[in-house]
């Protein structure tokens, strides 16, 4: 494979270096440093979150937990940042979902519906999607009283001290649950069936806290508003019975889980049972060599912004390392 010094041959053999694949937190880290070394990395961006590259902090307001931005910044303008920084240090940029994938036979094969790629190394950076639960009024008030995130939102003024609910039964429901008990007036835990899945110490912790109370047998079926137009609470339905009822909240958290945007990978790369790219332990290394992966694509558990950026970075140094070892 080509190193960092030698990459003018290797565009010209027309065989990439590096190819990121995403434009999230992750995705444009991964491509600053790669740029920086000179790797001359080709970033296809994609557009599957909102039809725009930039991620999924791109469907949020205010970001109030990135370091360097003490008085916060929108989403969509820190990542503007990020991927003015890429571009400043020559990174190619296509707003391009890549459709196919080839990683069985070096160099690698990228393809986008514009442009097909040759690579030597990838970084896989693709991010999840918080499941949804498809509410008629889901999308009027997403990040409007809508959140997948209570680490992300719980202490944005929307919620604090107000009367919130999640909803979900496994250990990311009643976390989600647990952590907003310390901003939020009171928390309600909305479980579909009338067990709780998460793990026996969780639901220890659920039931052993007087500012959570369970709801079981319980699904929500749309957000209720105000005149104003701004969410006052959350039309409920029992699974069992079919009554309905309004229950008072300004906010729903969603706690049913994430989907990996993984299935490029598919049978290619070894992926955990729920879809997550399985990467060595305190690296970026896949089970295939030169293919690495960075930020929620491989990360069932932080899924922030700044430990997705975080791992960027590992995995474009690790490409430079691997591009110079195997020069
Ligand atoms: P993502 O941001 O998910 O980006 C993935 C990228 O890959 C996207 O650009 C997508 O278009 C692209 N992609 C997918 N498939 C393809 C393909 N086939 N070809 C090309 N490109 C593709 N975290 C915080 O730290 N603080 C917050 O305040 C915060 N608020 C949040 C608010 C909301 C509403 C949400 C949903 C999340 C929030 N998060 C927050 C979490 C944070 O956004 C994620 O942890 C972070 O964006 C993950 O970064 P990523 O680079 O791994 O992936």
């Amino acid at each position: 494979a080509s190193t960092s010094s030698d990459s003018e041959a290797s565009s010209a053999k027309g065989i990439e270096n590096v190819v990121i694949i995403g434009s999230g937190p992750a995705g444009y880290t991964a491509a600053i440093y790669a740029a920086r070394a000179n790797l001359k990395p080709v970033v296809f961006e994609g557009y599957q979150v909102g039809g725009v590259p930039g991620g999924q902090l791109m469907t949020t307001t205010e970001v109030e937990n990135f370091p360097g931005f003490p008085d916060g910044i929108t989403g969509p303008d820190l990542m503007d940042r990020m991927r003015r920084q890429a571009e400043r240090w020559g990174a190619e940029l296509f707003q391009e979902d890549v459709e196919f994938l080839d990683v069985k036979t070096s160099p690698f094969t990228v393809q986008s519906s514009e442009r097909k790629v040759k690579c030597y190394s990838i970084i896989f950076a693709t991010g999840a999607t918080a499941k949804r639960l498809k509410l008629p009024r889901e999308d009027e008030f997403w990040s409007r009283g809508i959140s997948a995130c209570a680490i992300c939102d719980g202490a944005s003024p929307l919620f604090k001290r107000q009367v919130l609910a999640v909803v979900g039964g496994g250990d990311t429901a009643t976390e989600e649950a647990l952590y907003l008990t310390k901003y939020a007036r009171h928390v309600h835990l909305l479980v579909r069936r009338n067990e709780l899945r998460a793990s026996k110490a969780m639901q220890d912790r659920v039931h052993n806290n007087p500012n959570i109370t369970l709801h079981f047998n319980t699904e929500a079926v749309d957000i209720v508003s105000n005149n104003r137009g701004q969410m006052s609470g959350i039309l409920l339905r029992k699974v069992d019975t079919g009554e309905e009822s309004v229950l008072e909240a300004k906010g729903l958290f969603y706690g049913i889980g994430h989907t990996p945007n993984s299935q490029l990978l598919e049978g290619q790369v070894e992926l955990d049972s729920s879809g997550y790219v399985i990467v060595e332990e305190g690296s970026a290394r896949t089970s295939v060599e030169g293919v690495f992966a960075a930020g929620d694509v491989q990360d069932h558990e932080w899924r922030q912004a700044v430990t997705a950026a975080g791992s960027g970075c590992v995995a474009a140094l690790s490409v430079e390392r691997y591009l110079v070892g195997n020069n």
